[in-house]
């Protein structure tokens, strides 16, 4: 008979972790069954090389950082993580690196990481298991349900054939909404350029000439590697705090919904005793959801137990390392906090126990610091945010606000439930990346010394942009009556990940195929093991996907040692039921 195939398509952080718990699984569901006489082959098809993938590989500019510690970033497992596989540790990119854990290393290096992980996960594996990189795109997979697959590569006549498909497509690209077609075409028309959501580090920034005026919507870590590109990258440089040009920079005029960047990552370690999460949304909190004739709605119902969820986070940091800035005793908080229903009623309790409002979670002002703020010129604005960003610097850099690091931690622990309540809304992944994964500190300052040069200015919140008069002209809440003009316009956001919309012709026709999506436009898998749900859901027998495009999302790739990364018992299920799928197939083959 056939050797049998696994085909995964993207060789990125997912695909690579895919294959890493195919090897830890092979002891115990490969060695000494029928498939390990025959043996099977991976074909690994991706264009960029396996390990880095597109978004991590070493051919890009050495400026471009990760926003994680070097601490803070494994691709290995440990016994935190609840999973059926085994455990098998790794070092951490710091570790293996042999750097400090607090350095945010540069992308180059997280790449050559990735590259050492693929080639270990490789070395693992059985002698019989093979692995064959295709660098190609593929375009199409077809194939009955029952039968094998077959996956459609760019430039080869025949398609590779495949008992079971694994996408792990990553980021994906997409076809222009109408907003942005729109302004494309009036860019066209009036000799503008307009750069739509992309992937930074793959746009040519060629057109945006030295001293002009350049307007950006996204505050994110789009915008932190666009402001890299466009002023490092251009041979300015900094002594101490002070950025000195080169004469190439254009003039960037930065706004977005919230007018603000996100919040500086926290620049300390945590220490002493954790959270005792999940405490309010938990697994009991899920199945409840789940159960309800009705179905739930995610502002109603979820949003108030995951506000809970991190105040106790926070509350408890605040009552057990710093009591002289409470008042009375944690039992008695928590018994109060755990009974109090409703925003006034807990909002009561916090002001009566916590009486510096700087020591109390207040996550409306946290996720929007402009709103119902106005200031009468854009130069009493620049002023004024880069006092914001100044104090936000300096409070996640100081471990006596450590409960904000606790509300990190509630804010992971609330990751993990929603993707077991069956998806993640884009919302709260904006939400979360705003909070919990902006830039590193120092990039924080570099935004500092650029706007004090004038490379840099900030628009405001609520942004809006109109094209008109042959311009491309920008206004913003914040500054009422003001409004900056330019011929350029760059999106700094990542495309959405909507299958409907993607570039990718894959996606696009798995979708045509049947493949299901959630009203924000993710793939739909089933939980248990990434198999691809059809419009029923029913689960496909041979086809699976795993990351950012799907309804399973996780935080990111990366997972932080010793916090039970979801990621990996995703990865480690659908290399479970791979060997078991290709383990069966071989049984029946061979009776
Ligand atoms: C710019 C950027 C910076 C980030 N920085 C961080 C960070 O610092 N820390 C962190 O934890 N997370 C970060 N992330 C989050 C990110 O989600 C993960 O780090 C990780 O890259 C996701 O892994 P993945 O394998 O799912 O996707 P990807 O890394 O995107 O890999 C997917 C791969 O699939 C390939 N592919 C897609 N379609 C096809 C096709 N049709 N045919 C063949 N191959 C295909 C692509 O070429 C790519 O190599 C960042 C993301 C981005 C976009």
């Amino acid at each position: 008979m056939s050797r049998g195939t696994l085909v995964i398509v993207g060789a990125g952080p997912r695909g690579t972790g895919l294959i890493e718990r195919i090897a830890a699984n092979a002891p115990e569901l490969y060695a000494g069954s029928g498939l390990s006489r025959e043996g099977f082959d991976i074909h690994l098809v991706d264009p960029y090389p396996p390990g880095a993938g597109r978004i991590w590989r070493e051919a890009q500019s050495p400026l471009l950082w990760m926003n994680s510690h070097a601490e803070d970033v494994t691709m290995f497992t440990d016994e935190t993580v609840t999973m059926e596989g085994p455990v098998r540790p790794g070092p951490t990119l710091h570790e293996w690196a042999g750097i400090d854990g607090s350095v945010f290393a540069d992308r180059q290096l997280q790449g050559a990481y990735l590259r050492w992980v693929h080639e270990r996960a490789v070395a693992d594996l059985p002698d019989s298991i093979r692995v064959h990189h295709h660098p190609r795109r593929a375009l199409r997979i077809s194939g009955p349900r029952e039968g094998r697959q077959q996956v459609w590569l760019e430039g080869r006549p025949r398609p590779l054939l495949a008992d079971l498909v694994v996408l792990s497509l990553g980021h994906l690209d997409a076809e222009l909404d109408a907003e942005q077609g729109d302004l494309a075409a009036y860019a066209e028309r009036h000799g503008l350029v307009h750069l739509p959501p992309d992937f930074t580090a793959d746009s040519d920034l060629s057109a945006l000439a030295p001293g002009e005026p350049v307007l950006v919507r996204g505050f994110g870590l789009a915008f932190v590697d666009l402001m890299v590109l466009l002023t490092e990258g251009r041979g300015g440089r900094y002594e101490g705090d002070t950025y000195v040009p080169s004469g190439r920079e254009p003039v960037l005029y930065v706004g977005s919904r919230r007018g603000v960047p996100y919040h500086s990552k926290i620049g300390y370690e945590w220490t002493g005793e954790r959270p005792p999460l999940p405490r309010f949304f938990g697994p009991a909190e899920v199945d409840q959801l789940l159960a309800r004739p009705g179905g739930f709605d995610f502002r109603r119902d979820v949003w108030p137990l995951v506000e809970k969820e991190l105040g106790f986070a926070h509350y408890h940091r605040l009552f057990d390392v710093h009591p002289e800035r409470t008042s009375g005793a944690w039992a008695d908080f928590e018994e109060k906090y755990a009974a109090a229903e409703g925003e006034a009623e807990l909002g009561a309790l916090v002001a009566s126990a916590v009486p510096d409002p700087a020591d109390r979670l207040d996550l409306t002002a946290l996720d929007r610091p402009l709103e119902g703020v106005r200031y009468g010129s854009y130069e009493e604005f620049q002023e004024g945010l880069r006092g914001y960003v100044e104090r936000d610097l300096s409070r996640r850099h100081d471990p006596s606000y450590s409960p904000d690091l606790a509300v990190f931690l509630g804010l992971l622990s609330v990751y993990g439930q929603l993707i077991r309540l069956g998806g993640v809304p884009p919302w709260w992944h904006g939400f979360f990346s705003y909070l919990a994964s902006g830039p590193p500190g120092p990039r924080l300052r570099q935004l500092l010394a650029l706007s004090r040069a004038g490379v840099l200015k900030f628009v405001g919140a609520d942004m809006s942009v109109t094209a008109e008069g042959g311009v491309f002209r920008a206004t913003s809440a914040t500054v009422p009556g003001a409004f900056v003009e330019a011929r350029a316009l760059v999106e700094a956001r990542l495309p959405e990940p909507t299958v409907g919309r993607a570039r990718d012709t894959l996606l696009r026709e798995l979708h045509a195929d049947g493949a299901a999506e959630t009203p924000d436009g993710l793939l739909r898998v089933d939980p248990a093991d990434g198999r691809i749900l059809d419009r029923n859901g029913r689960p496909h027998p041979r086809r699976f996907a795993l990351g950012p495009y799907t309804d399973g999302r996780t935080p990111g790739a990366f997972t932080r040692p010793r916090t039970g990364g979801p990621a990996f018992r995703q990865n480690d299920a659908t290399a479970r039921a791979a060997l078991l799928f290709l383990g069966a197939l071989t049984g029946r083959a061979a009776a």
